[in-house]
């Protein structure tokens, strides 16, 4: 059986599966030649140092997935318990999660129907409507406080959804005015600039992944980039225990065991040695898809926001405005009796069981692009025949 066939059982072109054909085995043989193949290792530096040059920022810590890197981000934040945390509600849960694992909360923001990311006049109008700048108790300094809760909002975690960019300029501008920390899940944002700057190095610290879907892979691992010396030092020690004393067995602190393998760096390395190829092919099967969607009734394609070159991880469409979940689940279904490997966007998480409770922030546009959107095949191994296929399939289905 191929990896392909495993991967997406039953689907002739499934939604995005690595693409294997450059260095992996060289990198991953020389590992079990020479025995690395833990957590310390030629490859894990190598993979460090090269995707901080590639983003442009002075460090890189390996950890070992981008769910960890984003636990260790909000840690290295000095995101507290209690602590509020802005952050995208149309985003896959990872993010959120993380904001729990460190006893934060999180208020939910909508998206943007112009460019599906995080809606920034709506972070505005919460920070100046619902937030003010008052001292904590027994402090002096100024701390951002959301009026219902009494609680201090610390931080804005945007999410770069599907190889799109958030407007971090406009971000970390509200950021400073308010003194909050900017921690990016660039987790799907692997090669896509903003404003020439790589996404995941606007803020204070920064998220990728390298997930077996995500446009590179390391089988599975996430970094954190950051320019702060300090911040990358304290990440890399929480990363590894928070050994104080490695031989004697010191820790002051509660750390974790999340240091990427060297045979999950190996594999990184190689890939990244790919990456710009990556991003070519799905740049290439985005114009595809938009060539043969173009005005056709019935399919919004998806946006190019200004200032950004996207990857467009994942090909997403809309359905017709008013579309409903159950029509688009069904529309799903006969995709994939055909063979397409299509797949809805992530349930508004604000709507999910662990998270009803929380404050959110304007929702109005997460519930309808959850409804309409529909991701189509992406994977870098796509022809072009295949893609044209697949669109032909697509506007043959379309609800009428
Ligand atoms: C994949 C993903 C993550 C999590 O990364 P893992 O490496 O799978 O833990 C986090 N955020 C977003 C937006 C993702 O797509």
């Amino acid at each position: 059986m191929t990896p392909q066939a495993t991967a997406a059982p039953g689907m002739s072109l499934p939604l995005a599966v690595p693409e294997l054909r450059g260095n992996e085995w060289k990198y991953l043989k020389e590992c079990l030649d020479t025995g690395w193949v833990s957590s310390v290792g030629p490859f894990v530096e190598r993979f460090e140092r090269e995707v901080a040059a590639y983003v442009g920022t002075s460090h890189a810590v390996a950890i070992v997935s981008g769910t960890a890197a984003l636990h260790t981000a909000l840690r290295v934040a000095g995101v507290q318990p209690d602590d509020e945390v802005l952050v995208s509600d149309l985003t896959f849960i990872a993010p959120v999660n993380a904001i729990r694992y460190v006893q934060a909360h999180p208020v939910f923001v909508d998206a943007d129907p112009k460019t599906w990311q995080m809606d920034v006049e709506k972070v505005e109008r919460f920070l100046s409507e619902e937030c003010e700048l008052r001292p904590a108790q027994s402090e002096t300094a100024l701390a951002c406080r959301n009026k219902r809760t009494g609680r201090r909002v610390r931080a804005i975690l945007p999410v770069h959804i599907l190889g799109l960019a958030c407007e971090m300029d406009r971000i970390v501008e509200l950021a400073r005015r308010y003194d909050l920390r900017v921690v990016e899940d660039a987790a799907e944002g692997m090669g896509v600039p903003y404003r020439r700057r790589h996404v995941g190095t606007w803020g204070h610290v920064g998220v990728l992944s390298f997930n077996g879907n995500k446009i590179i892979t390391a089988g599975g691992g996430g970094m954190l980039v950051t320019d702060d010396r300090g911040v990358a030092d304290y990440a890399r020690y929480l990363t590894t225990q928070a050994k104080d004393d490695g031989l004697e067995y010191i820790h002051k602190e509660v750390g974790y065991n999340y240091r990427l393998t060297n045979l999950q760096a190996a594999l990184g390395v190689a890939q990244l040695e790919q990456l710009d190829r990556f991003i070519e092919r799905k740049r290439a099967i985005a114009r595809g898809y938009d060539a043969a969607f173009r005005g056709v009734e019935g399919i919004t394609v998806m946006p190019t926001p200004p200032e950004t070159e996207p990857t467009y991880w994942l090909y997403t469409i809309l359905l017709k405005e008013g579309t409903t979940v159950r029509e688009r689940q069904a529309w799903i279904a006969r995709l994939h009796e055909q063979g397409i490997g299509a797949r809805p966007l992530w349930h508004p998480i604000h709507d999910l069981p662990p998270y009803q409770g929380c404050q959110s922030v304007e929702i109005t546009c997460a519930p309808h692009l959850y409804a309409r959107a529909v991701s189509l095949p992406s994977s870098v191994g796509l022809s072009d025949a295949e893609v044209q296929r697949c669109a032909s399939i697509v506007k043959e289905l379309l609800p009428r």
